[in-house]
């Protein structure tokens, strides 16, 4: 499954507990008057990643992110505009026994 992200963060220390791998989502239509993360509000820009090779950037982390009591973060942008994406993400990393957080704006499922 494809998604399409802004960027990656592999040692975020302020998105959750312990060390995390900070995945920023491409897209956001609120456009908040003192957003720090414009550059991710464009929805025809970003990088199209493959979740495969989502998951084994991750794996190369885990021997740091996992004793820290870290896991894995996504933010954006707007994580909940690619909610498929997202389950799939975060139903492959329950498995992996990662820690997950989500960063989002939305209080009513999509
Ligand atoms: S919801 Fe978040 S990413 Fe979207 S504009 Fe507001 S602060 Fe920025």
């Amino acid at each position: 499954m494809l998604g399409k992200i802004h960027s990656i963060e592999t040692f975020g220390t302020v998105d959750g507990p312990g060390i995390r791998f900070v995945i920023f989502m491409q897209g956001c239509h609120l456009q908040c008057k003192y957003c720090h993360n414009r550059d991710t509000w464009n929805l025809n820009s970003g990088n199209v990643i493959e979740m495969e090779d989502l998951l084994k950037q991750i794996l190369k982390y885990q021997n740091y992110i996992k004793p820290s009591g870290g896991g894995i973060t996504v933010t954006g942008g707007e994580p909940l505009l690619q909610t498929k994406f997202l389950i799939e993400l975060f139903t492959k990393l329950k498995d992996l026994d990662f820690h997950t957080a989500i960063d989002t704006s939305r209080d009513v499922y999509p």
